[in-house]
C-alpha cells in the first residue's frame, strides 16, 4: 500500500495533480476539502458547521479532521492513496503518523508543490469557489503560513522532502511528480 501526501499552499494545484496522478497510478484520491464540501452540500450537521468555517477560510478543528481521515484510512483497500489537503496542522501530522503506524502503512512519499502568493491568489480568484473571494483567500494564506507550513518542516525532519515547482504546464508538473515518486 503506497501513501502519497500532496502538500502546498491553497491554489497551488494539489487537487488537479492529485486527480491525475490517482488515475495514472490507480490510487485512491482523498481530498478532505471535497469530503467537507460533500457534507456541506448534503446539509449534515458536520457539513453545516464546516461550511461556515470554510467560507471564512479557517480550518475545521483537528479532532474532526483526524477522525474523518482515520475512519477513511481504516477501510481503505487497493494499491494506495493520495492525501490532498491533509495534514494541514502539526497536530494532524502527528495524528497521521500514529494512524500510519497503527495500520502498518510504511511506504510514504511527500510532495511539496510551491508557488508564490501572487500566482496562487490569481489562480484562486479565477477558480471562483465560494471560498475563493479576495478576503477569504487572504485569510487562507495567513492560515497557511501560520498553521500549515510547519507541517513541511515536520516531514523534512523525518526525511521526506520532494520539492516541486507548481508553476507551469499541468502536464509537465504531472510528469515531474511521477518521475519523483517512481
Ligand atoms: P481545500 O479543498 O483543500 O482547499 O479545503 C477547503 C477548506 O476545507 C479549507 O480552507 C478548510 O476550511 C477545510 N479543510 C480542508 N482540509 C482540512 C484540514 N485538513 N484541516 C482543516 N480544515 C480543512
Amino acid at each position: 500500500m503506497f501513501q502519497l501526501i500532496i502538500f502546498g499552499p491553497p491554489g497551488v494545484g494539489k487537487g488537479t495533480q492529485a486527480i491525475s496522478i490517482a488515475e495514472k497510478l490507480n490510487l485512491d484520491h482523498i481530498s478532505t476539502g471535497e469530503i467537507l464540501r460533500k457534507a456541506a452540500s448534503e446539509g449534515t450537521e458536520l457539513g453545516k458547521r464546516a461550511k461556515e468555517i470554510m467560507d471564512k477560510g479557517n480550518l475545521v478543528p483537528d479532532d474532526i479532521m483526524n477522525g474523518i481521515v482515520k475512519e477513511t484510512l481504516e477501510s481503505i483497500k487497493g494499491e494506495g492513496f493520495i492525501l490532498d489537503g491533509y495534514p494541514r496542522t502539526l497536530n494532524q501530522a502527528v495524528a497521521l503518523t500514529q494512524i500510519f503506524n497503527d495500520l502498518n502503512f510504511n511506504d510514504l512519499k511527500v510532495i511539496n508543490l510551491r508557488a508564490d502568493d501572487e500566482e496562487i491568489t490569481q489562480r484562486l480568484l479565477k477558480r471562483g469557489r465560494s471560498d475563493d473571494t479576495r478576503e477569504t483567500i487572504l485569510n487562507r494564506l495567513k492560515v497557511y503560513y501560520e498553521s500549515t507550513s510547519p507541517v513541511k518542516k515536520y516531514y523534512e525532519d523525518l526525511g521526506y522532502n520532494i520539492d516541486i515547482n507548481g508553476v507551469g504546464e499541468v502536464e509537465e508538473i504531472n510528469s515531474e511528480i511521477l518521475k519523483c515518486i517512481n
